[in-house]
């Protein structure tokens, strides 16, 4: 993209007037740390969304609400009781980048690469996007069933994310595994557990990384479901990780390597849930 012109509009009404009167020449401006991947010299005028009080976190009843424009770095340093969003922020780029890319930002053009998407497709989070005159909210199956971008050529803005609150029995384990410290992930997994004593009620697992897209993994979680939270069936259900999906070489490794690193993660990361949900998470 090569921006030509820059507009700062003073309100989420205006911001959407501003990209509907555009159309295809108009480009919403959060961190602005993905044009360093969108090359292209398409000129498109800017419209910056960081003044509109998108900028927060906060517990609203059973879910903490994150509005779009929130940093990774707030992100990283915001706790809370069983908070688990931290955990991947710190692991994205340099601190540099998150202070400036935003959740928005991630999550709106999903870059292959791209790790909160694999951490909200697990936590079963809700997206909020502003249409021009009412909010409408998507789970993320269906926000992340292909690229967000689509939903976003007609003026509309992505205002918040809604995670749901960990509760007792719940247990949350993400992992992105790098080759080198700041690098894009080889994988990245997540994993919802939701326990009953020592039975595992239901499970929601993710990946990304050498993968085209994140996704869910059903037949991971299908074998969890109904089960003893244990090392014996974590074994098994990491086994299924190429039961969903083609692992690719990428990163310098081959497929049936990223594939064996696939299931290694999933099993570390049912074991972080595991431990999570039994209050032993760091
Ligand atoms: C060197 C480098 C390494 C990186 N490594 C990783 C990594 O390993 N893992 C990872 O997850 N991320 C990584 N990132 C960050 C990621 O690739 C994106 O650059 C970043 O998340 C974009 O956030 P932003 O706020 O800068 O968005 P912007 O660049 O401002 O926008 C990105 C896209 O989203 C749209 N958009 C932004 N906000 C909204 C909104 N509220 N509603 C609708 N559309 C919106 C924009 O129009 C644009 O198309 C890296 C970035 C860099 C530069």
């Amino acid at each position: 993209m090569k921006l030509c012109a820059f507009i700062r509009p003073a309100s989420l009404s205006a911001a959407h007037e501003n990209l509907r009167e555009l159309g295809r020449e108009g480009m919403i401006l959060a961190g602005g740390t993905a044009l360093h991947f969108m090359q292209d010299h398409t000129p498109v005028t800017a419209v910056d969304i960081m003044s509109l009080g998108l900028s927060f976190i906060r517990e609203e009843g059973d879910y903490y609400n994150i509005g779009a424009t929130t940093s990774l770095a707030d992100i990283q340093r915001y706790r809370a009781p069983r908070w688990a969003m931290h955990e991947i922020c710190r692991r994205i780029s340099t601190h540099q980048i998150r202070n400036i890319s935003t959740i928005g930002g991630n999550i709106c053009r999903v870059f292959p690469w791209a790790d909160l998407p694999v951490i909200l497709l697990a936590m079963d989070a809700r997206m909020v996007i502003y249409t021009g005159s009412d909010e409408e909210e998507f789970p993320a199956d269906e926000y992340f069933k292909e690229q967000p971008a689509k939903r976003f050529l007609d003026g509309n803005i992505l205002t918040s994310v809604k995670i749901p609150q960990l509760k007792a029995h719940h247990g949350f384990g993400s992992i992105k595994v790098v080759r080198a410290e700041a690098a894009f992930a080889q994988v990245t997994i997540a994993a919802l557990l939701e326990l009953d004593g020592s039975t595992i009620k239901t499970a929601r697992v993710a990946a990304g990384g050498a993968i085209p897209f994140p996704r869910r993994l059903p037949s991971v979680e299908a074998a969890l479901g109904g089960q003893q939270a244990n090392e014996e069936t974590f074994k098994e259900a990491a086994a299924q990780a190429d039961a969903d999906v083609t692992w690719r070489g990428r990163e310098g490794m081959t497929p049936e390597y990223s594939r064996h690193l696939a299931e290694v993660t999933i099993y570390d990361a049912l074991e972080r849930a595991a431990a999570f949900a039994r209050g032993r998470n760091e």
